[in-house]
């Protein structure tokens, strides 16, 4: 494996839209290390967010330096390129040193038939019984099966392995971090073919910091997950152990760790991963974005007055545009309509009823997950109002700034490191 940047055990992906929350959550990174659990911090921010907002990834990297500056913070941190590709990688190479290569769309596609059998061939450990420490049943995949997985997963490696190599040649090998995700798919990759990826991934020399798979369940955008609680755990357990299995055996760098994508907002999963992450004595990368554009609209329906008229016109429009908005989201949002509170409903809303049905408090009757979804993917609408919307974050920042550290401390890193 060639030379390598890594990452630290605890690591928090923190996205924010409108590059104004930079310091709020470096402060919530600030007090979970304070309180015993390191966290480093990461700023997030996809090819498609960029396009949305009209930023270029300079702006992410000015950002992070300047509150890093800011609070005084003297850990590691970082800058990722989320969610590249070969066409999309170039304008992030210089400001970033993080670079989350998304392979999902080669997923399913068939490599060259000769490059599978050398696959299957080479990995004659892979099929029959496998012993891998901690999970109760030897694995036994058969031949057929490595097969299969190789089919419907060596290609998108591949493609990792070129765009990998891609930076490797503009940035140096030993200046950045690589994420590999295939979370953008259609079916979750089970246990034995995270371990069969990862050897075809040892295989194209990426010294892999983090791994994103998808999951077992509806991982919806800034609400609670949805699924078999019970299956998700099991199998968090088990790539756990795969992951750690594959170190040992393909030399992969050590601190390689999993990482969660829409990984905000899922507080039914954060005690089972705690426990899983201390019995394996494992690290973990959580990715969040969204959950703090929504923490901006709670301070600002909190701060009241031209605050609150801002969200309130912003769910206006989202209202008259559910279908729209809602459409590129449609794996990833699960929205009841009938649940949506009118335009005119809203607009006579107090502060405290905002505030209520938007933040996510389970314990909260008045807490609405349709309305939350739906505001979560309008952010194109605060985009639209630009001057003026960013006049009013510097104005209530402080009211903000308190929603955006809580959110990612109290609801975030304390249930899934600190308790
Ligand atoms: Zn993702």
């Amino acid at each position: 494996m060639s030379k390598y940047l890594s990452l630290g055990k605890f690591s928090f992906g923190m996205g924010d839209r409108f590059a104004h929350q930079g310091k709020a959550q470096l402060r919530a990174c600030l007090m979970a290390t304070d309180q015993g659990a390191e966290v480093v911090p990461v700023w997030n921010k996809s090819n498609r967010e960029h396009t949305f907002i009209g930023t270029e990834p300079s702006s992410l990297r000015a950002e992070a330096d300047a509150a890093v500056q800011a609070l005084g913070w003297k850990k590691p941190y970082h800058v990722d390129a989320d969610h590249i590709r070969l066409e999309t990688v170039d304008r992030f190479i210089a400001p970033s040193d993080f670079f989350t290569i998304d392979v999902a769309d080669t997923i399913g596609k068939p490599a060259a038939a000769a490059a599978v059998k050398a696959f299957v061939d080479r990995h004659p450990e892979l099929a029959g019984k496998l012993s891998v420490p901690h999970l109760n049943h030897p694995l036994d995949i058969s031949r057929a099966e490595v097969e299969r997985v190789a089919n419907k997963f060596l290609l998108a490696v591949q493609d990792a392995g070129k765009i990998y190599r891609h930076i490797v040649k503009a940035k140096g090998e030993a200046n950045f971090i690589t994420e590999v995700s295939m979370d953008e798919t259609d079916s979750p990759q089970l246990p034995h073919e995270l371990l069969i990826i990862l050897a075809a991934l040892a295989d194209e020399q990426i010294p892999l910091q983090t791994i994103a798979p998808k999951f077992t369940g509806r991982f919806n955008k800034g609400v609670d997950y949805v699924g078999d609680l019970k299956q998700f755990e099991k199998e968090f357990n088990e790539d756990l152990a795969v992951v750690a299995f594959a170190v040992q055996k393909y030399g992969l760098p050590p601190s390689l760790k999993l990482s969660v994508h829409s990984g905000s907002d899922k507080f039914s999963l954060y005690e089972p991963m705690r426990k899983a992450l201390k019995k394996f004595n494992a690290g973990v990368h959580i990715k969040t974005a969204g959950t703090t554009w929504l923490e901006e609209l709670i301070g600002l329906a909190e701060a009241g007055g031209d605050g609150l008229e801002i969200a309130k016109e912003i769910y206006a429009y989202a209202i008259q545009h559910v279908d729209e908005f809602c459409a590129p989201y449609a794996t990833v949002i699960d929205i009841d309509k009938q649940k949506l509170p009118t335009g005119a409903a809203v607009n006579g809303w107090s502060s405290q009823q905002f505030v209520s049905a938007l933040r996510h408090d389970q314990k909260n009757p008045a807490f609405n997950p349709s309305f939350r979804q739906l505001l979560h993917v309008s952010f194109k609408v605060a985009a639209k109002m630009g001057d003026r919307y960013y006049a009013a974050l510097k104005k209530h920042e402080s009211v903000i700034a308190k929603n955006v550290t809580e959110n990612l401390f109290e609801r975030h890193m304390k249930p899934l490191l600190l308790q």
